[in-house]
């Protein structure tokens, strides 16, 4: 939300503000206005290859890298009901809740259109075939997606630090498999 930047109350305009880290208080209508990280989700999609998904972003930030198919969760959702969603608009994919399993959260900042969010991503895994790669259909903030080794992703390639752990984190747990 940025509310570093606000210059005003936006409930009673008043300039009368206090301001501390992520937190606001108007001293005119007595309300406190906290800058909490948003939520996002995040799917590592894997092939029975050990391959995984990733998308190429379409838009700002970050245009070009690559980060998991994802974005933010919307009013009312939890974090497994986001991902499911984000991998519909974005893939085409119909992906089930049960079938996710937690890998990590990380922290992350999104400029955007003049504003800047503070995130919180969690990340899931999630089992796919060949087929179901085949069957993508990019849309929404994607522009490809590549299937590719966790080995062989770059810190270059990526877009976020937190996008960039998950990656560490998925070379550990498929080392253990092995
Ligand atoms: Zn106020």
């Amino acid at each position: 939300m940025d509310i570093d930047k606000f210059i005003c109350c936006p409930y009673c305009a008043s300039t009368a503000l206090t301001k501390e880290p992520a937190h606001m208080a108007c001293t005119t209508c007595g309300r406190h206005i906290y800058d909490n990280q948003a939520a996002a989700a995040g799917v590592v999609l894997r092939l029975p290859d050990n391959r995984v998904v990733l998308a190429k972003r379409a838009r700002n930030p970050h245009k070009g890298k690559h980060d998991f198919p994802g974005g933010f969760v919307d009013r009312g959702e939890n974090l497994e009901q986001a991902a499911v969603r984000e991998i519909r608009e974005e893939l085409g994919l119909s992906i089930a809740q049960k079938d996710l399993r937690y890998i990590c959260s990380g922290s992350f900042i999104y400029p955007f259109a003049g504003n800047t969010t503070y995130g919180t991503d969690a990340h899931f895994m999630a089992d796919i075939t060949h087929e179901e790669v085949e069957s993508i259909r990019v849309r929404d903030d994607v522009a490809a997606v590549v299937s590719i080794n966790p080995h062989d992703i770059t810190r270059e390639m990526v877009s976020y630090e937190s996008t960039w752990r998950v990656i560490l984190r998925i070379r550990e747990i498929m080392k253990q498999k092995c």
